[in-house]
């Protein structure tokens, strides 16, 4: 969830980020001389104890950093008694963290307002931050967190009162995504639908544009210079601003997805994982392409995270599966083919709008275990997003 601000508020929220981050840098350190003295680690209220006023912060905020930390340590506690080699305890030290404002770290007044609290400091109630936001979630809010990503934002926890629809066996749908934010899903009916953002190709085309022409003028300065460091806030300008549109087109797309899926009687959703694939075809060449390309493609962590709760809500699940050679591979005849155009077409005779086809294939193999001809004629749908 994006906000507004003023220009002071944003230099203090971005201070909290700061402060959060002093306070689990603390985290390791006490608790590295608390083990080295007594042998045995810090319990969570000794850490409190230690922590508590230490810090430009509510002392909710402090309290969460600390339980961030601890949940960090028996964590990696666990993994390590499994035998996971990979696995450490919190060592590093950050220059950000989330800082996260509890029950009593805020409030929310009728018109999307947001004060978040500050705490008391030498016994004066510091001045709040002060927030605007739109389309608030409505509900109890639990948790507020302050995150960055391209620019900061706030991750909500809340109740909405609602409880989950329970699940119900009902047909399953094959998702894919495509290459520049579309969503393509085929069901077991054969109902297909195609859903793309008219405007998100635009933005992520004007995009790399703009960051193109910024890095061209930057890479002539020296780099640290002055010039240099105004070039990478502009860029970073340019980038966040990108963000909030294509965050903002996700949610719209997602949402569109699970209302069809409610129309269509679905209780499965089987998405193919293109980040899988990608770590598999892991070549130099390509590596430098595919970091190109993920600027222009939603992450499939974002799209997994909405997905998994809007589903979730209406009683169905998603289940990710690997989507290699999916989009290459004819159902029919099995053979392998790249695809360039807009259709697939195989000698076979087999032909299909390409998204389609991924998806169907995407269904095939979550149901069958293999990619598999689907004996349905497409019945296809497309929705595009202003
Ligand atoms: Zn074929």
């Amino acid at each position: 969830m994006y906000f507004t601000t003023s220009k002071s508020d944003r230099d203090r929220l971005f201070a909290c980020n700061r402060e959060s981050a002093l306070v689990w840098n603390h985290c390791l350190s006490l608790s590295r001389q608390h083990y080295v003295d007594n042998g045995k680690w810090i319990t969570k209220s000794e850490l409190q104890k230690v922590t508590k006023g230490k810090f430009h912060l509510h002392s909710q905020s402090i309290q969460a950093v600390c339980h961030k930390y601890l949940f960090a340590r028996d964590t990696a506690h666990q993994a390590i008694q499994k035998g996971r080699k990979t696995a450490r305890y919190p060592y590093r030290n950050k220059n950000h963290f989330n800082t996260k404002w509890a029950k009593d770290g805020f409030k929310i007044h009728a018109n999307e307002k947001i004060e978040l609290s500050m705490g008391i400091h030498d016994g004066k109630r510091e001045k709040p931050i002060v927030l605007y936001t739109r389309n608030f979630p409505k509900g109890m809010i639990k948790e507020i967190e302050l995150c960055y990503d391209y620019g900061l934002y706030l991750s909500i926890a809340f109740e909405d009162g609602k409880e989950n629809q329970p699940y119900q066996k009902k047909q399953s749908v094959g998702v894919d995504l495509g290459e520049i934010h579309s969503l393509a899903a085929f069901a077991e009916t054969g109902e297909a639908i195609i859903i793309t953002g008219r405007k998100v190709r635009s933005i992520h085309r004007l995009r790399n544009k703009k960051v193109a022409e910024i890095q061209r003028l930057q890479s002539k300065c020296k780099k640290g210079s002055r010039q240099w460091k105004k070039y990478q806030k502009a860029k970073r300008y340019v980038l966040s601003k990108s963000e909030k549109q294509l965050q903002d087109a996700l949610h719209k797309t997602t949402k569109q997805f699970v209302d069809w899926c409610v129309n269509q009687a679905v209780s499965n959703v089987h998405i193919g994982n293109p980040e899988g694939v990608q770590r598999k075809t892991r070549q130099k060449k390509r590596a430098t392409r595919k970091q190109a390309q993920r600027l222009s493609n939603w992450s499939f962590g974002k799209v997994k995270k909405y997905l998994l709760y809007k589903l979730a809500m209406k009683g169905m699940r998603l289940h990710p599966i690997d989507e290699s050679y999916t989009s290459q591979t004819c159902p029919v005849c099995k053979k392998r083919k790249k695809v360039s155009s807009r259709n697939y077409r195989c000698s076979c005779g087999y032909q299909e709008h390409r998204d389609t086809h991924g998806a169907r294939n995407i269904l095939a193999k979550s149901l069958y275990g293999e990619i598999y001809h689907l004996d349905v004629s497409t019945k296809q749908t497309y929705l595009r997003i202003a």
